[in-house]
């Protein structure tokens, strides 16, 4: 079997020598034992690095035939990243396992991933069992946005990030969403086909810094939900249904007091509230359409998701 590990990496100049260490060794292991093809390979695709990823990946590639790069032309963003990798070297392998370049995810459990594929798996998912070493910020919000996920009808596989196994069956199916806001961990889902989850601890990243801030993951949790769900839209249409049965039952009410009591003249507050409660619904309501709206215009325009610079 040919195994690819497919890594996108954005300035990871300080963790790459030890990344490359660890795979060499892992790689070199697993096919002494014949699990794997000598002809079997980690490619690094630089997403635009400022430092000098590029040279080292270049080095890597000079020292050792297992080593290839692909250099993207500017930073696409890690999901771009990852699947110019996979599209690119997907007819080139069996399979291909993709992971960060931080090590933050158990590299040695790559063997359970063949393991598994070589079982008749076409879809193996690496899920963190333990993730202590996470932040507790960054546990609380993902463990939110799961629960948020699900609550829009969105199945993914919890505590998985982009560590997995793909089949050149599976790999050939990905090919077909062209979708432009990506999202790799909701679309692996709908592709089908035996899938499996492979267990491990999380450890801490052991050089550089995480390339996900705040902002960058407000706007990923984002795609994970409006490319995935019209749940909101919906939500919208439920909340207009019950303000509209509310103002009938207020119409009735405010014509009994005009007509039997006349005390009409009352009710600042009342007026108050409703105007800032249904202008608050309608501005929201129109951001949560504008935001469906101006995803279609992204995909309309059909962009590259990347552009090669150079491969080697
Ligand atoms: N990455 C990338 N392009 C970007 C941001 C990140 O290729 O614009 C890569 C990064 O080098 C790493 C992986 O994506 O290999 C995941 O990023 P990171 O480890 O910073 O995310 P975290 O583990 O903190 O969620
Ligand atoms: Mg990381």
């Amino acid at each position: 079997m040919k195994l690819g590990i497919v890594i996108p990496c954005y300035n990871e100049e300080e963790g790459l020598a030890e990344t490359s260490r660890r795979l060499q060794q892992l790689l070199d292991e697993m096919i002494a034992a014949g699990e794997i093809d000598k002809e079997s390979f980690v490619c690094y695709v630089d997403d635009g690095s400022k430092d000098n990823t590029w040279q080292l990946i270049e080095l890597f590639q000079k020292e050792s035939s297992l080593f290839r790069g692909i250099k993207l032309s500017r930073n696409f963003g890690h999901q771009n990243a990852l699947i110019a990798g996979l599209m690119q070297l997907k007819d080139q392998a069996d399979a291909l396992v993709s992971m960060d370049a931080d090590l933050q995810d158990d590299i040695s459990i790559v063997r359970e991933f063949v393991k598994k594929y070589k079982e008749g798996y076409d879809v193996v998912y690496g899920v963190r069992e333990d993730r202590s070493k996470d932040t507790g910020f960054k546990r609380r919000t993902a463990e939110f946005f799961y629960r948020f996920q699900h609550f829009m009808g969105i199945e993914t596989v919890h505590n998985h990030a982009d560590y997995r196994l793909l089949s050149h069956k599976a790999l050939d199916a990905l090919a077909q969403f062209k979708e432009v806001d990506l999202f790799l961990r909701g679309i692996v889902p709908l592709l089908g086909f035996r899938s499996c989850s492979v267990h491990y601890t999380r450890a801490e990243r052991f050089a550089g810094e995480t390339k996900y801030p705040l902002k960058k993951m407000i706007l990923f949790a984002l795609d994970g939900i409006a490319s995935f769900s019209i749940m909101p839209l919906r939500l919208i249409t439920i909340v207009g249904f019950i303000l509209f049965v509310v103002s009938l039952l207020a119409i009735v009410w405010i014509a009994l007091e005009k007509l039997f009591f006349d005390n009409t003249v009352q009710g600042w507050a009342s007026t108050m509230i409703s105007i800032y409660l249904i202008g608050g619904i309608q501005i929201m309501s129109l951001g949560i359409i504008g935001e469906y709206v101006g995803r279609n215009f992204q995909q309309s325009k059909e962009r590259p998701r990347y552009i090669i610079d150079k491969e080697i």
